[in-house]
């Protein structure tokens, strides 16, 4: 059957950026400090520590990328802990954590949560009017898959 999750008006939103993207997440942070201030902030390890710094506001810090982080907000994407995901991945450069990230962007679109890979996107859904409202989530009917699992 055919789940719900509420994401509540304060969002938690997970900030994830690769070193040659990190600067552009930073701006991006910094230019929206004000609406930001109405959301809680989690991120992967450096990108968290940068993003404190820039925003002198606390952010949630996990492990770094490689050494987890990723799989850190995908775990919590599922566990529904994590509203929004930003993810300034780099389209130029091959990654050693690779797998990690496409499950990281796979769990966000298997729990159907907003999520943005580039600035522009992120401009569009931290200026939705849904970013500052509760939103009821529709989570899509797994029941079929889990099934076959278990036969
Ligand atoms: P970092 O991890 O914020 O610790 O640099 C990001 C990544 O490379 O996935």
């Amino acid at each position: 059957m055919e789940q719900k999750r509420i994401l509540g008006a304060r969002k938690r939103i997970a900030l994830v950026a690769h070193d040659n993207k990190k600067k552009e997440l930073i701006d991006w942070s910094v230019y929206n400090k004000t609406a930001l201030t109405r959301h809680e902030l989690l991120a992967t390890g450096t990108t968290g520590r940068l993003i404190e710094e820039a925003l002198d506001r606390s952010v949630k810090k996990l492990l770094s990328g490689p050494l987890g982080g990723d799989q850190q907000i995908g775990a919590l994407i599922a566990e529904g802990q994590v509203d929004v995901l930003i993810f300034f991945w780099d389209p130029m450069e091959a990654q050693p954590h690779d797998p990690d990230i496409k499950a990281l962007l796979r769990l966000a679109v298997t729990w159907n949560i907003p999520f943005a890979c580039d600035r522009a996107t992120a401009d569009f859904l931290l200026t939705s009017p849904l970013m500052h409202e509760s939103y009821t989530c529709t989570i899509p009917d797994y029941a079929n898959y889990i099934k076959r699992e278990m036969r």
